[in-house]
């Protein structure tokens, strides 16, 4: 067992918004440390770039000394091992989101049994929120204010006005 608890965050994050946050502070009044772990993948076509969306992250996570943001590429359970941790940190939503999860986790305790997936479930005051409805809203000129960070309201609003 491991003495000091680090879990690592995965996700896309294109872009952060206070649904992941609220997963990120839950996640720290368990574990000692979070890594969130941006995911560099080319087979999706992100908004922002993997630099961008760290950025992001980190301007978010500033004030938390234990919250370390990064990128990868890659297998997860190989990244997750390279970090020395054994736990995948994983936001649910809604029964929708419960499929995908239980898949992932599976083929990850596939790969390395000796990681775990926790899941946490999110406030109801953020259980419609994602990433791409952030997108879509901030695309037909909706307010995203209340979703997303500052920074990246700003961002959303440079991109598609
Ligand atoms: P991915 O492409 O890996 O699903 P996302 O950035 O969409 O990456 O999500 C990363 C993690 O954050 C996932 O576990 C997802 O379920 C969770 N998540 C996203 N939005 C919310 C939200 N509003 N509330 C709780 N968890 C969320």
């Amino acid at each position: 067992m491991l003495s000091n608890r680090i879990a690592v965050y995965p996700g896309s994050f294109d872009p952060v918004t206070f649904g992941h946050l609220d997963i990120l502070q839950r996640g720290l009044s368990v574990f000692d440390h979070i890594i969130i772990a941006v995911l560099n993948n080319s087979r999706k076509d992100p908004l922002f770039s993997v630099e961008e969306r760290v950025d992001f992250l980190r301007q978010a996570t500033a004030h938390l000394e234990s919250v370390t943001v990064d990128s990868f590429d890659g297998l997860l359970v190989d990244y997750v091992q390279k970090k020395k941790a054994n736990i995948v940190l994983r936001g649910l939503r809604a029964i929708s989101d419960f499929e995908y999860e239980l898949q992932i986790s599976a083929i990850n305790k596939h790969l390395n049994p000796e990681i775990e997936t926790c899941f946490m479930m999110t406030s109801n005051h953020y259980s419609f929120l994602s990433s791409s409805m952030v997108k879509e809203a901030a695309m037909y000129g909706g307010s995203v204010h209340e979703l997303v960070p500052e920074p990246v309201e700003k961002a959303l609003n440079q991109k598609f006005k």
